[in-house]
């Protein structure tokens, strides 16, 4: 009704969704019984829903709302950025002046030559752009052939067609969705906890590196351009890899004239105490970054896709070329405006730091939960985390997925105030980088529970 439409009460908004809205990753069953939880209002890492009642939220939205939610000079620089100037499109030599500013800060944070930006809507849109200069780079280095990807199962890349082909993580894939499979590898995921038993690290990461070695033996190295990883697997289960692993992917990499891609679309902006993991926190210097989400901290959305000074040189040497990527709103005024706020806000309140020592807590403190029956490990750095819920901790059965078992404890978490995600067995939390020690406890606290 029109009285509904114009002052909902939260019953009607809850209805409204559930009638007329499609979630990314529904599950049919469990939308249609339960509805979605309607959020009204967010201060720091707190939410509030329609009917007024508040959630520690350590999902940090969608592991990116970096700063916390609710800061007024964040709202004043978009509101700021839309009066000014709302949007001017950055198509054939056209820029803004956020967008030229927020891209040569990115290039100051980002490590060694990274100093170009092609600005996207998202991460997604960054992979997918990412993916295909792979290609236009190895082209015009005189190998045209040499388009393949090489990615790893669990990964998750984003869900344009093209992204969502890079990306495999289990459970992902319905048979209607036809993805690109020709050019595509997978190799292993580098999860110490599920490698064989009896097995050491370092044998088990010897394994994954000869894995790409026998890849490209088998492919060809002329029909292999990139590499993409994320340095740590997100909602593959937050996946930190074995020691020296991402290092010795990049040896290989270098050795074979195949460029590295580092999927930073969670990992930058702070999560892991870093504005870009691969160098700082993995020793490890991409071709391409690509990153989104902290970013802006979710305020409005942006992504990035960030390339070396030596990617530019060998595309800038046939100057007839076009390099035919873009979206409408790459380098978005108003996005860009944000990311340039985010960026000082950071800097300014140390949050970096912050992030890198209540995750160093974070981490300690939920390892405990690895004495409950329920619990096979508790992993992560920084502030990415994920308890691996098990049937059998001996034999690491998972629990049950489908709509599973890691739904009950979230929803049971959400009772008790708090937003936790479930994935398959797992359930994963990413808080803003503001957190506290006693914010901390809480999440714990619940989560015992
Ligand atoms: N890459 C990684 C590692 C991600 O975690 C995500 C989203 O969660 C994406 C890419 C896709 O980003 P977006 O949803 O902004 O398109």
């Amino acid at each position: 009704t029109a009285a509904a439409l114009n002052s909902p009460s939260p019953a009607d908004l809850w209805e409204m969704d559930r009638s007329h809205s499609l979630h990314p990753w529904t599950n049919f069953g469990s939308f249609q019984d339960k509805g979605a939880l309607v959020i009204t209002k967010g201060e720091g890492c707190w939410l509030w829903d329609a009917d007024g009642k508040r959630y520690f939220d350590s999902v940090g939205g969608l592991w990116c709302t970096n700063i916390g939610l609710g800061r007024r000079e964040m709202a004043q620089a978009i509101a700021d950025q839309a009066e000014r100037l709302a949007f001017s499109n950055t198509f054939v030599d056209m820029a803004n002046d956020p967008s030229a500013r927020l891209a040569a800060r990115i290039a100051d944070l980002a490590p060694g030559d990274l100093n170009r930006v092609m600005f996207t809507t998202g991460g997604s849109t960054a992979v997918d752009t990412a993916v295909r200069m792979v290609a236009y780079v190895q082209s015009c280095l005189g190998f045209p052939d040499k388009t393949g990807i090489v990615a790893r199962d669990h990964s998750y890349h984003g869900s344009t067609y093209l992204s969502q082909s890079v990306g495999k993580r289990p459970g992902d894939r319905v048979p209607e969705f036809r993805y690109k499979e020709d050019g595509i590898y997978h190799l292993s995921p580098p999860n110490p906890y599920r490698r064989p038993q009896g097995m050491t690290e370092e044998a088990f990461c010897d394994g994954l590196v000869q894995e790409f070695e026998d890849l490209i033996a088998r492919v060809g190295a002329d029909r292999i351009g990139g590499f993409i990883a994320e340095p740590i697997q997100a909602s593959g289960g937050v996946i930190v890899p074995p020691e020296g692993y991402l290092k010795r992917m990049w040896e290989v990499c270098q050795r074979h004239g195949i460029l590295f891609i580092a999927d930073e679309v969670v990992t930058a902006f702070g999560r892991l105490g870093h504005w870009f993991a691969s160098w700082d926190a993995f020793g490890v210097m991409p071709d391409i970054i690509c990153t989104a989400k902290g970013l802006t901290s979710g305020y409005v959305p942006l992504g990035a896709m960030i390339f070396s000074d030596r990617l530019w040189d060998i595309m800038a040497r046939d100057p007839s070329r076009w390099f035919t990527a873009g979206f409408t709103y790459s380098g978005h005024p108003v996005s860009c405006a944000a990311g340039l706020k985010n960026i000082e806000i950071m800097e300014r309140e140390g949050l970096l730091a912050n992030a890198a020592r209540v995750g160093a807590y974070f981490q300690n403190r939920l390892k405990a939960m690895e004495d409950l029956p329920l619990v096979g490990q508790v992993r992560g750095q920084g502030l990415m985390i994920c308890t691996e819920n098990v049937a059998n901790k001996a034999t690491k059965e998972p629990l049950p997925d489908g709509v599973n078992e890691s739904k009950r404890i979230s929803d049971a978490a959400e009772a008790m105030g708090l937003i936790v995600r479930p994935l398959a067995h797992l359930n994963v939390m990413s808080p803003p980088l503001t957190i506290t020690e006693a914010e901390v406890d809480f999440v714990a606290e619940v989560l015992e529970k």
